[in-house]
């Protein structure tokens, strides 16, 4: 279905009816939905730097002085993008009763012997970024790596300049912490 810029606007801020949004989620895409996606969301942030990828909410992979980065839209930029920004993030670590309870209180708490809840915020204009559940010990979810040279070569046909490897670089961050402790 063709869906205007101007919904694609709405859509983002939460303004769209429930209608149009269930027929825009559900329905096939635009071949240029990608494009016009972008072209919204970069009108919507004070930077100039072009947005390669939208991650989530407040969170895009643009090109900054040549490299690609993760960005978030109060300008913060948290690294290379095959580095998982989470460890670049302020981080709360709901890991006892008392943090847990503020946030699930009562039975709805889970035991912090098996459960940890963190929160990952930005920096720059602390905005919570990301929030995630998971059993003590966990390493850091790194939830997406966009694989960005295939996706703009083999999908959209127009290869970005300098391939980069994708691969996940995150080791580069905890080696340094490593390095620190010695
Ligand atoms: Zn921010």
């Amino acid at each position: 279905m063709s869906v205007s810029k101007d919904d694609l606007r709405d859509l983002y801020a939460g303004r769209l009816g429930w209608d149009k949004t269930k027929a825009i989620i559900s329905g096939p895409k635009d071949d240029d939905r990608f494009e016009t996606a972008v072209e919204v969301l970069q009108e919507q942030v004070s930077w100039p730097e072009r947005i390669l990828m939208p991650l989530r909410e407040h969170l895009y992979v643009v090109e900054s002085g040549g490299e690609r980065v993760v960005k978030c839209d109060c300008g913060h930029e948290f690294g290379d993008w095959r580095r998982n920004w989470k460890l670049s993030a302020l981080i709360i670590a709901r890991d006892d009763e008392a943090s847990l309870e503020e946030i699930y209180p009562g039975l709805r708490r889970p035991d912090p012997a098996l459960c940890e809840v963190r929160e990952f915020i930005c920096p720059g204009c602390g905005s919570l970024l990301d929030v995630e559940s998971v059993p003590v010990g966990c390493p850091i979810v790194f939830d997406a790596l966009p694989d960005l040279d295939t996706f703009y070569a083999e999908w959209l046909g127009r290869p970005l300049q300098g391939v980069r490897r994708c691969e996940d670089l995150t080791h580069e961050i905890t080696s340094r912490w490593g390095q620190a402790e010695l």
